[in-house]
């Protein structure tokens, strides 16, 4: 355990990708870093690369749709180490697939809800009862910063057609940053959304423009705000971007 006052960071959906990075990231600006992932075996691997660099990281089993694991995630946090100062809701999922030719993307006028359900648990649920968890404990120490992972296809002023169920849900996550943000003033406790641009990880495809850095660097930009900084903004490479 790190002294009482080294932060303690909550990273979702670490095992690969932008969580990794911003895992690695935090964890090599002192801030001891628990990095969950819904499978173990690949979580576990992932940590431990990221020790065998010396750095302050541990894993936590985290499925962000099973509500009892997230009480014992918060539990662990408050028995452990009686805070909970950062916690990026990075855990994600993309369920709108092309059709059988690989050409066209989902239309709403035939998707299925189911799809949109499935995105809406992932991307909306689980990070609104992770927050809901740990929030508690931020507001215990006076100190909270929550990052939201959106996407520019979330955006309203910008909507395009198709993958209804990925859109929606990022619309909905730049939603609860909003709701989180204005119930929390006060509290020094920071939500914000933000879109990492195209990223190459399993879900942006080897296609993606940006590199694993580029892709957290706003994220861990938003983690580490001072007292003082914005909440309730939607952010994209640490500039303000249209809702
Ligand atoms: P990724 O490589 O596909 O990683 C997604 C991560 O989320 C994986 O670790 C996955 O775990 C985890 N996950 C999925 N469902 C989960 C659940 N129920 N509980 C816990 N973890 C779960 O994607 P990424 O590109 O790094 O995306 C990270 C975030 O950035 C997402 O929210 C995504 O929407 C957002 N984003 C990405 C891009 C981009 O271009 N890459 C662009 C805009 C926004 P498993 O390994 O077990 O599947």
């Amino acid at each position: 355990m790190g002294s009482a006052k080294q932060k303690i960071a909550v990273v979702t959906g670490a095992n690969r990708g932008i969580g990794f990075e911003v895992c690695k990231e935090l964890a090599g600006l002192g801030i001891r870093v628990v990095l969950t992932s819904r499978k173990e075996a690949k979580g576990r691997a992932a940590c431990q690369q990221l020790t065998g660099m010396g750095l302050p990281v541990e894993f936590h089993q985290l499925d962000v749709r099973d509500k009892d694991g997230i009480h014992r995630l918060s539990d662990y946090l408050k028995s452990q180490y009686g805070r909970c100062d950062i916690l990026v809701n990075n855990a994600g999922i993309f369920p709108d697939s092309r059709d059988a030719s690989g050409d066209d993307w989902p239309s709403v006028l035939d998707a299925a809800v189911d799809t949109v359900r499935a995105a809406m648990e992932t991307n909306v649920y689980g990070p609104m009862q992770v927050s809901q968890a740990v929030v508690p404990l931020m507001m215990a120490n006076n100190y909270g910063r929550i990052v939201n992972l959106s996407s520019g296809m979330g955006q309203l002023t910008y909507m395009g057609g198709h993958c209804p169920g990925y859109r929606i849900s990022k619309t909905g996550i730049n939603a609860l940053t909003r709701i989180f943000s204005e119930e929390l003033k006060g509290h020094n406790i920071l939500v914000n959304s933000m879109c990492p641009g195209w990223v190459k990880t399993e879900m942006g495809g080897s296609g993606a423009t940006r590199e694993l850095p580029e892709g957290a660097d706003t994220a861990v930009w938003l983690a580490t705000l001072p007292d003082g900084g914005p909440s309730g903004k939607f952010f994209r490479d640490r500039k303000e971007f249209e809702w």
